[in-house]
């Protein structure tokens, strides 16, 4: 099922007794999804992302992202993806949860809003088997883990390890190595992940490849068989123009329809679609070999059902993964909490939300750059498809208690938007 643009319900799905009803935004976008991010600190290097190994200054606390959260399923979130950086570097990944309880389940009479699943994105090399069991005692739902290659020269490439010093052809072998090693770490995490009770035929498991035509192209068919062996759906990812750093270029780009018909030829496919709201559409092996998924965020844009608002590690809301600039929910945090300043504030941010980046750029069809295979035209206005250096994203100033857009710079903007800050 496709949602497109769907047309407001009309205003009976209040959430709160006392506050507004869930805002959808300028194009009827309801708020569903927070992608909550933990850290912008990563213990790898993966090139299409490239992390700066910072965080950036004003942390939120625990309180805090309670808070943000809480607010959050009071607009209308009922998911929360837990995600960074590497979000199983954060100390407090399971206090978190576990203190997400009292928003799982309601009162009767209750109507703030109910957070119906909690899920977690992770590189997967810190998921021991006491971190996979102690999450899912905690509450966690869903463990999606990142891989990008299906052998060690590939995994090494695709993670960004350092190559050693040495001679060439030792360098080659160490570097193989580490990258076995750190393969052999994902597919324990894996299994981990399953004993503790994640399970991957209900969706509760699931594999993130990111994959660019001259860094592991090769690992299509290598990927799609460690995730079939498993009985894990891959989820295949266009390389996206996010962040300042990774040198992001059109021709690195496949397009997910290329992906799925290359492993479409190997094991025969057929369409299930995309559901509403979802980024993947997905495949079913004819062969019964599980669930293949392509999230085609560059060739096939979903904006236009697109319900995901993002909270970086130091409170700056992006209501666009693609967007410039954020919004600093941090005075409706400190020095205390100002909790019906921060539900309007985040209602009218959601209310004048108007971002279909990926859609509109796609459009552009008469600025259009020479086409990526099976990819649609894409204008070269857009200076995110350019090889240029970006310039650096800036936080919008916080909205007044009204919640209308403020006026001020805020205080600190971050160095850049990266990928590992807005959490992917
Ligand atoms: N470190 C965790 C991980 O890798 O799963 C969570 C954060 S990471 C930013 C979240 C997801 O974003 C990962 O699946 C990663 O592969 C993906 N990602 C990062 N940079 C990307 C890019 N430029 N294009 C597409 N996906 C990207
Ligand atoms: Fe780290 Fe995830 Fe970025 Fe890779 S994609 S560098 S694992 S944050």
């Amino acid at each position: 099922m496709l949602c497109r643009y769907p047309r407001p319900l009309g205003r009976s799905h209040s959430v709160s007794p006392m506050a507004s009803p869930a805002p959808l935004d300028r194009h009827h976008r309801p708020l569903g999804v927070l992608r909550l991010s933990l850290t912008a600190r990563c213990n790898l290097a993966c090139p299409y992302c490239l992390p700066d190994g910072q965080e950036p200054a004003g942390l939120l606390s625990l309180a805090e992202r309670l808070l943000l959260v809480e607010t959050a399923v009071q607009l209308g979130v009922h998911t929360l993806r837990l995600t960074g950086g590497e979000p199983l570097l954060h100390g407090d990944l399971e206090a978190l949860i576990r203190a997400l309880a009292p928003l799982r389940q309601r009162p009767q009479g209750d109507r703030r809003g109910v957070l119906r699943q909690i899920a977690l994105t992770t590189n997967g090399t810190l998921l021991s088997v006491e971190r996979a069991r102690s999450l899912r005692q905690a509450g966690l739902e869903r463990i999606t883990l990142s891989l990008d290659g299906a052998d060690g020269a590939s995994v090494a490439r695709m993670a960004g390890l350092a190559p050693s010093a040495g001679p060439p052809a030792a360098e080659d072998d160490t570097h193989s190595a580490r990258g076995e090693a750190l393969l052999a770490r994902v597919l324990a995490a894996i299994e981990h992940a399953r004993a503790a009770g994640f399970d991957p035929a209900a969706g509760e498991l699931k594999l993130n490849a990111v994959i660019t035509r001259h860094g592991n192209a090769d690992q299509l068919l290598p990927l799609a068989a460690l995730a079939r062996q498993r009985g894990l759906e891959l989820r295949l990812i266009e390389y996206m123009d996010v962040g300042n750093r990774n040198g992001w270029e059109p021709a690195q780009v496949i397009a997910a329809a290329e992906m799925v018909a290359r492993i479409g030829e190997r094991w025969p496919l057929e369409p299930l679609g995309r559901d509403c709201h979802g980024t993947a559409s997905r495949w079913r092996y004819r062969d019964g070999g599980g669930l293949l998924a392509a999230i085609a965020s560059i060739s096939a844009p979903f904006c236009g059902d697109c319900n995901r608002l993002r909270i970086t590690a130091d409170g700056v809301a992006y209501s666009c993964l693609f967007a410039a600039s954020g919004t600093d929910l941090r005075p409706w945090l400190r020095p205390r909490p100002d909790r019906d300043g921060l539900l309007a504030a985040l209602g009218s941010l959601w209310r004048q939300r108007d971002d279909r980046y990926s859609e509109e750029r796609s459009r552009s069809a008469e600025a259009a750059m020479a086409p990526i295979a099976g990819l649609v035209s894409v204008a070269t206005a857009d200076s995110r498809l350019t090889a240029e250096p970006q310039a650096t994203a800036d936080i919008e100033a916080a909205p007044d208690a009204n919640g209308n857009p403020g006026s001020m710079a805020a205080a600190s903007p971050p160095a850049h938007a990266e990928m590992a800050y807005l959490g992917g």
